[in-house]
C-alpha cells in the first residue's frame, strides 16, 4: 500500500512518543512543572506495537522511539524485539538524553534488535548544561553513555545538538571539535517553535548559517551529498577527513516538502506535522473494538489530505497557535 499526501510525500517514517515524562526540564523545551498523562491513558506495548504493524502495512519503513524520554518505560527492550519482528521494517532509532542508558540497557536494546541510537547534548561544559537542562549531574554521565552505545554498536551514534541564542551558541566549537574524528555524527538543531511553553521567539534562533559559520572559521567544512532524498540534516563534511556534522534548519530553511513523517502521540493520536494543533484519536478507535482495517481507512483518509507546511507559513501569528508539546507528540 502507499499512501500519498496532497503534495506527493509518501508515508514512510512514523515517530513514536512512548511517554510525555521526562527526567530532565530543557529550557526549550518543558516547563518546570508539567501537568503529565495518567497511566491508563499511555499506549500499552501492544497498543504501539500493533499501530506501528499497521502503518508498517501502510508503507512506513522507519520507525523512531521517544517521548518525553523513552527509557522511562522499563519495559522498552521489549516493544524493540516486538517492533523488529514485524515484517517490512527496515530501521527502528531510539532518541534519549542518555541519562538511563547503562551499559547493559544499551546491550539488551541492541540485542532486541535497535539499529540506532541519537542522544541530546546540548553544551560539553557542566555550567551551560546545567542551565540547559536543569539538572544536578554532569555532563560526564551523558558522555558515557554516548560511549557505551558506540561500543554496543547502535551506531552511527547521532548527537543533537539545540542551540538556542544567548543559551549556548559558545558550546558549538567545543562540540564540534569533540566530536571531530571520532565516528560519531553531531547534529545542530535550530531552535524550533514547538508547543506552546517554550516562550519562542524568532530573536532567540541561533540560524543553520551562524552555526556553520562558527564551525568553518575553525574546522573548515563542505556541503556533502545526502545519504537519501528528503535528508532532514544538511551534510558537512570537515575538509581535513574527520567525518561530518549535520545541520537541521527547520526555521530558516523549511524542508517541509520533503517531510514523510507522521508521529503517534504517548495516548495515540496521530499527528501529520510537529507543529500540529490536532491529533486523530486512534488509541479510542482500537480501544472501541475497531479492527485494523477500519484503523488503516482513518490513517489513509487523513494522510490523503495531509496539506501541512507549516514551517514554510512560519509568521508571527502563527508561532501562537496553541500547538502539542514536543514531549507528547515526540522529538
Ligand atoms: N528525551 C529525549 C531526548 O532528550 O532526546 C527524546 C525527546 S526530545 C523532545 C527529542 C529531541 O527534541 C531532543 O534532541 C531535543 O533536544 C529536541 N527538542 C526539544 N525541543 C526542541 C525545540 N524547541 N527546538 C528544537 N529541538 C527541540
Amino acid at each position: 500500500m502507499t499512501l500519498i499526501d496532497q503534495y506527493s510525500r509518501h508515508i514512510n517514517y512514523l515517530r513514536v512518543s512512548i511517554t510525555d515524562r521526562c527526567d530532565l526540564r530543557c529550557v526549550y523545551c518543558m516547563k518546570e512543572k508539567m501537568t503529565f498523562l495518567p497511566k491508563k491513558e499511555i499506549l500499552t506495548l501492544e497498543e504501539i506495537e500493533r499501530l506501528c504493524d499497521n502503518f508498517i502495512e501502510m508503507g512506513v519503513k522507519k520507525i523512531r522511539l521517544t517521548g518525553g524520554e523513552p527509557l522511562l518505560r522499563k519495559d522498552l527492550p521489549v516493544l524493540v524485539e516486538q517492533l523488529s519482528s514485524i515484517a517490512g521494517i527496515e530501521d527502528i532509532s531510539l532518541t534519549t538524553n542518555g541519562v538511563l542508558l547503562t551499559q547493559k540497557m544499551a546491550q539488551q536494546l541492541k540485542d532486541s534488535g535497535l539499529h540506532r541510537i541519537t542522544v541530546s547534548l546540548d553544551a560539553l561544559d557542566d555550567e551551560t548544561f546545567k542551565a540547559i537542562s536543569d539538572v544536578s549531574f554532569k555532563v560526564d554521565k551523558v558522555l558515557d553513555a554516548i560511549e557505551t552505545a558506540d561500543s554496543v554498536g547502535l551506531s552511527p551514534v547521532k548527537i543533537n545538538m539545540v542551540v538556542k541564542k544567548g543559551v549556548n551558541e559558545q558550546a558549538i566549537l567545543p562540540m564540534a571539535k569533540h566530536f571531530h574524528s571520532s565516528g560519531i555524527i553531531l547534529r545542530f538543531i535550530e531552535f524550533m517553535d514547538v508547543g506552546s511553553t517554550n516562550h519562542w521567539q524568532m530573536d532567540d534562533v541561533f540560524s543553520a548559517k551562524e552555526i556553520v559559520d562558527a564551525i568553518n572559521q575553525e574546522l573548515p567544512i563542505e556541503p556533502a551529498d545526502a545519504n537519501y532524498k528528503g535528508e532532514v540534516a544538511k551534510r558537512w563534511s570537515y575538509k581535513d577527513g574527520g567525518g561530518e556534522i549535520g545541520v537541521i534548519s527547520s526555521v530558516t530553511q523549511p524542508f517541509c516538502q520533503s517531510c514523510t513523517r507522521a508521529r503517534l502521540s504517548a495516548e495515540g493520536k496521530l499527528y501529520t506535522c510537529l507543529f500540529a494543533t490536532q491529533g486523530k484519536d486512534l488509541r479510542r478507535l482500537i480501544r472501541e473494538g475497531e479492527n485494523d482495517e477500519h484503523v488503516a481507512e482513518v490513517v489513509s483518509a487523513i494522510w490523503k489530505k495531509r496539506t501541512d507546511r507549516y514551517s514554510e507559513l512560519r509568521s508571527s501569528e502563527t508561532v501562537l497557535l496553541p500547538k502539542v508539546e514536543m514531549s507528547y507528540i515526540g522529538g
